[in-house]
C-alpha cells in the first residue's frame, strides 16, 4: 500500500503520497505557521489533500531537530517550537484517521537514499546532508540507528576540532561548525578579506558572500574560493574518517546543498578519509552524492511510516 511522507520545514510543509516502488505520486505544499493549532490544523490538512484518492496505510513526519521518535514527539526543533512536546501520533492521528510517526528529517532522508537512491543495494549507509548545517543518519545492518530515545546518529555534533568555531549546539568545533553552508560562508568571508585582490576578495568587498558565490567563483578557477571549499571536504574528511572507524559503512551519501560542489568537497573529503581511517573498509566504502535530492525526505519519511500494527506500510 502506498504511505505519505511529509517534510516539516521551518518555511514549508510538503506532503508526498509514496508508492512501495518509491514514486512520488502526488504531492501538495503549505506554508508553516508559527502556532501551534494552526500549524497541526495545516499539516493535517495537507495529509487529507495529498492522500485524497490514493489507497494509505500510514504517516511519517520527518522533522528537523530532536526527535523522540519511540514517543513521536518533537524535543527540540528550531522554527517548529509550536509543536514541541505535542504527542504528534495521537494529535494528528486523531484528525486524520491514519496512523501517524515522527522521525528526525535527516533520518528519514537517510533512510529514502536507502531504499530509493544512492544506498539501494547496500545494508551499512552514512548519509550526511550538507545544508545551512550538518544532518545525518545512520544505517547499519539495515537497519536506521536511532539510539535510546530516537535521537542518535547525529554526526554534524560531533566535535572534529576541539577549539573550532562556536556551533548553534553551543559546543565548539562540531563537523556543523565546520563542513556546513554557514560554516563555508563564514570562512568565505574571513578569506575575502585576507585575500583582497582575489575574485572572492573583490566581490567581498562590494557585497555579502553567499554559498553560491563560492561555488561559482570556485568553478571559475578562482584560488581563494577553491580554498574554502577543500578546508570544508577536509573536515569532513575528518569526521567521515572516525565514522568509518565505527560504523565501518559500505556507502557514504553526501546530500544537501553543498553537495552540488560535487568533487570540490568530496575530493578533499575522500583524501582526508584515506589519510586518517584506520578501519580496513576505508579502501573499499564509496563516498557518492545522494541521488534523491530534496526529496529523499518525504519519500524516506513515507518508507518509515508504520501501519495500525506497527509493520513499515511500503513493506507490505
Ligand atoms: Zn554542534
Amino acid at each position: 500500500m502506498n504511505a505519505v511522507g511529509v517534510d516539516v520545514g521551518g518555511t514549508k510543509i510538503a506532503a508526498g503520497v509514496v508508492s512501495p516502488e518509491g514514486e512520488l505520486l502526488n504531492e501538495v505544499r503549505y506554508p508553516t505557521a508559527n502556532m501551534r493549532e494552526r500549524l497541526l490544523s495545516s499539516i493535517a490538512t495537507a495529509i487529507a489533500e495529498v492522500s485524497k484518492g490514493y489507497d494509505v496505510g500510514g504517516v511519517c513526519l520527518a522533522v528537523p531537530g530532536f526527535i523522540l521518535s519511540g514517543a513521536n514527539k518533537v524535543l527540540s526543533a528550531a522554527n517548529l517550537d509550536a509543536i514541541e512536546g505535542v504527542p504528534l501520533g495521537e494529535e494528528l492521528g486523531d484528525r486524520t484517521g491514519l496512523p501517524v510517526v515522527v522521525e528526525n528529517d535527516a533520518n528519514a532522508a537517510a533512510w529514502g537514499e536507502f531504499r530509493f537512491g544512492a544506498g539501494r543495494g547496500v545494508d551499512h549507509l552514512l548519509f550526511i546532508t550538507l545544508g545551512t548545517g550538518v544532518g545525518s543518519g545512520v544505517i547499519s545492518h539495515g537497519t536506521l540507528l536511532r539510539g535510546a530515545r530516537g535521537t542518535g546518529g547525529e554526526l554534524g555534533h560531533v566535535t572534529v576540532q576541539a577549539t573550532g568555531p562556536r556551533c548553534g549546539c553551543g559546543n565548539r568545533g562540531c563537523l556543523e561548525a565546520l563542513a556546513s553552508g554557514s560554516a563555508i560562508r563564514r570562512q568565505a568571508r574571513e578569506m575575502a578579506k585576507e585575500r583582497p585582490e582575489s575574485a572572492l576578495g573583490r566581490l567581498g568587498a562590494a557585497r555579502e558572500v553567499l554559498g553560491e558565490d563560492v561555488l561559482r567563483l570556485a568553478r571559475e578557477g578562482d584560488e581563494a574560493a577553491l580554498h574554502v571549499l577543500r578546508e570544508a571536504g577536509t573536515w569532513l574528511g575528518i569526521g567521515l574518517a572516525g565514522f568509518v572507524n565505527v560504523f565501518d559503512p559500505e556507502v557514504i551519501a553526501v546530500g544537501g546543498g553543498v553537495s552540488e560542489a560535487g568533487d570540490l568537497i568530496l575530493e578533499p573529503a575522500r583524501r582526508e578519509l584515506q589519510l586518517r581511517s584506520s578501519s580496513p573498509s576505508r579502501g573499499l566504502v564509496e563516498v557518492r552524492e545522494s541521488t534523491l535530492g530534496p526529496k529523499s525526505g518525504i519519500l524516506g519519511a513515507a518508507a518509515l511510516a508504520r501501519s495500525a500494527n506497527k509493520e513499515y506500510v511500503l513493506e507490505t
